[in-house]
Parts: C-alpha cells; sequence; structure tokens
C-alpha cells in the first residue's frame, strides 16, 4: 500500500510538471493535481503511522477516486470554462480502475452494490447531458463508458462469486479433513490420522535412516472407573488423560487415541532409549496428582522403535506386546521391545513366543491401581 502511494504521488506529481511545462494548465487541473499532491502524502503517513484501519484507508482512497473523477466529469460535461482542459479520455480509462479497485476491497456482496453505486452516480452527472445532447462531442463517448462499466461490474461479480464459492468449498474441504482425521472426545488425531503419520515416517526411515518411536498407552483398570462413576465421567477422563499426557510431549511428538482408553505417541526423530525415558516420564507424570476432575488414573506403555525393513503392522504388534509385558509386570508402568522378537522376560502368563495379544483383549489383569 505504501509503495501504491508513494507511486501515484511521483506519477501525479510528474504529470502535474509536465502538464504546467507544455502551458496546458488551468486553476482546475492544479487544484485536481493539488488535491492528489496532498491526498497522497497524508494517506502515506496514516497507513505508515498505522493512524487508521486498513479497511477505513482503502474506502477512503476508493471514494477519493471516484469523487474526483466524478467532479471531473461534471466540469468537463456542463462548465466547459472551468473543465475545458481535462482530457475526458484518460479520465474515462480511470472509472473502470475504479470498480476493479472495489471489488477488491470488499466482500463479495457489498462489492457489487458499491460498484453500482458508483456507476449510478457516474450515470446521475452525465444522464442529463446525454438526454439533452446526444450527439454532442462526449455524449458517445459518455455511453460508450456506461456500457463498458456494466460489463466490466457484471464480469467482476462473476469472478467474484466464483471465488466466494471457490473459497466456501475449501472450507468445507478442510472441515471434513479435519473431522475425517480428528477423534471427537479428546480433540486428538485419529486412528486414520497416525497410520498416515507412521506411514509417512516408516518412509522417511527407509529414503533417509531417520529414527523414529512409537508408545501405546493403555489406562489401567479403566473399566472400573466406567463401573464406579458411570461412562459420562469415563469419557471426560479419558479427555483429561490426553490433557494430561501431552504435557510431557514436544511439539513434533503426536499424540493419537488409538481406540477406546487406549492412546499411541508417535516421536520422530526419537531412538529407542530416548522413547524409553519418555514413555517411563509419561507414566510417572500421569500417576503423580489427579487429573483434572478429581480422578487419579495410571496408565501402562509399550514401547518401540523402527527397525530396518520394519511395516507398521510389525511396529505395532512390538508396540503392543510391550504394552503387554508392562501390564503383566504390574501395571503404571512402561515395557520396551527394541527388536523383533519378544521381550525374552515376559512371564509365563504371557509367553514370548506367541503371536501378538489381539488388542485390549489378552492383557493380565491385576489389581486395581
Ligand atoms: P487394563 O488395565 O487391563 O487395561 O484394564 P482396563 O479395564 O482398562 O481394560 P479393558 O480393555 O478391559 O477395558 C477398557 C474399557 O474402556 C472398556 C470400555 O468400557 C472402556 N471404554 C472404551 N472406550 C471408551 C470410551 O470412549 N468412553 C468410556 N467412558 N469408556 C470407554
Ligand atoms: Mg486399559
Ligand atoms: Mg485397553
Amino acid at each position: 500500500m505504501l509503495a501504491i502511494l508513494a507511486l501515484a504521488w511521483v506519477s501525479s506529481g510528474t504529470a502535474w510538471g509536465l502538464i504546467e511545462a507544455r502551458g496546458e494548465s488551468s486553476p482546475v487541473l492544479r487544484a485536481v493535481f493539488g488535491l492528489n499532491i496532498l491526498f497522497h502524502p497524508a494517506t502515506f503517513f496514516v497507513v505508515w503511522r498505522r493512524l487508521l484501519p486498513m479497511r477505513v484507508v482503502d474506502m477512503a482512497c476508493l471514494l477519493f477516486a471516484a469523487g474526483l473523477c466524478a467532479i471531473c466529469m461534471a466540469l468537463r460535461l456542463y462548465v466547459p470554462a472551468l473543465g475545458g482542459e481535462i482530457d475526458i479520455q484518460p479520465l474515462y480509462l480511470w472509472i473502470p480502475v475504479i470498480y476493479v479497485f472495489a471489488f477488491t476491497l470488499t466482500g463479495h456482496r457489498s462489492s457489487l452494490r458499491l460498484s453500482l453505486a458508483i456507476m449510478a452516480l457516474f450515470v446521475a452527472i452525465s444522464l442529463p447531458y446525454l438526454l439533452q445532447r446526444p450527439v454532442a462531442p462526449h455524449a458517445n463517448f459518455t455511453f460508450q463508458l456506461h456500457m463498458v462499466s456494466a460489463i466490466l461490474i457484471a464480469a467482476l461479480h462473476f469472478f467474484s462469486s466464483y471465488q466466494h464459492r471457490l473459497q466456501a468449498a475449501q472450507l468445507t474441504v478442510d472441515e471434513l479433513a479435519h473431522l475425517a482425521n480428528t477423534d471427537t472426545l479428546t480433540g486428538l488425531a485419529n486412528r486414520r490420522r497416525v497410520n498416515e503419520v507412521i506411514a509417512s515416517e516408516l518412509l522417511r526411515a527407509r529414503r533417509c535412516g531417520h529414527a523414529f518411536s512409537v508408545i501405546l498407552v493403555d489406562i489401567d483398570h479403566f473399566k472400573g472407573v466406567n463401573d464406579r462413576h458411570g461412562h459420562a465421567v469415563g469419557d471426560a477422563v479419558l479427555a483429561a488423560l490426553a490433557s494430561r499426557a501431552k504435557e510431557t510431549l514436544r511439539d513434533v511428538d503426536m499424540l493419537g487415541r488409538w481406540g477406546g482408553e487406549e492412546f499411541i505417541v508417535v516421536l520422530p526423530e526419537t531412538d529407542f532409549a530416548q522413547a524409553l525415558d519418555k514413555a517411563h516420564a509419561l507414566c510417572a507424570h500421569v500417576a503423580c496428582r489427579p487429573l483434572a476432575g478429581g480422578h487419579s488414573v495410571s496408565v501402562s506403555c509399550g514401547v518401540t522403535s523402527v527397525q530396518p525393513g520394519d511395516s507398521a503392522d510389525a511396529l505395532l504388534q512390538r508396540a503392543d506386546r510391550a504394552l503387554y509385558a508392562a501390564k503383566d509386570r504390574g501395571r503404571s508402568r512402561a515395557e520396551g521391545a527394541a527388536c523383533a522378537e519378544p521381550p525374552p522376560s515376559l512371564s509365563p502368563a504371557a509367553p514370548a513366543s506367541a503371536a501378538p495379544a489381539p488388542r485390549s483383549a489378552g492383557r493380565p489383569s491385576g489389581p486395581p491401581a
């Protein structure tokens, strides 16, 4: 905006200078250029010092340009003694620019109203002239100005409506994408989104050898919370736990709801030892004090890191086995599965050679935490 104003000021000054040098000036032209020369630096100062909101400045520029053109048109058509030096062709070239400017400033519908109001002003000014002197020197040109203005406004309105509809459609697409990727209860990424992130991390790991880890998090004895306090309280605990868990994570880490009372953390650029530390910290942070709402819960975590040749299924099965081990060893703790083999120290209740336990179904149950 500052650059446009500076440019407008320089070009007005240059045009004025040339007209004066050619001896074609008049008091009216001096007044018009004088107004321009004052208006542009004043507006420049207002914009530079942010004295007014930009919308007000934009509207003031538009009304200034429209008002100046309207005065020049009236003088040229009705008061030749004063407006005779005003060149009607450049004046009429600038009027369509005002409509384009109007369509960049305001909303879709108000642009149309504003442009039509400005056009009505020009039509009203020229109508008596056109009716009384239909074959006068500027009548045809003025009539064509109005025709071109009407067509231009119609075209601008068409493009503006198209853009408006496109923006509305884009909003809907964004909302749908958000809904498709978000768990409504906790506001976290849902399983679908987490799967996407894991797939892209696996790709990065294959291509560039980046490390990443995942932590499966399962609330201990959550069924008891539901049984004692009801499902609604259970829901509130899930949401509160999501907030608590996020406190221990970095911005780049992703916490998602894996399903039911299970969560998952994807830790980019994190090796196994770091992930295990993070999981220990997560368990401690959840158990250290009651959640918002006053309910105390603990979580168990299963940790694993990407291995060469890993698939998403293999990675998640390792994390699940580690979580199984954490449940088996007393809950409110983290266990890791660093490699493809099951952790060797699994208890007999969870045989090391067993296929991954069914999700949330075969984990050992112990006393309430
Ligand atoms: P464990 O320590 O072995 O994990 O015991 P648990 O009771 O947490 O495990 P289990 O898988 O037996 O129970 C999970 C419960 O989570 C069962 C189900 O009612 C509850 N649950 C799952 N999804 C929701 C939910 O969206 N809201 C509520 N309130 N409860 C849920
Ligand atoms: Mg559980
Ligand atoms: Mg579970």
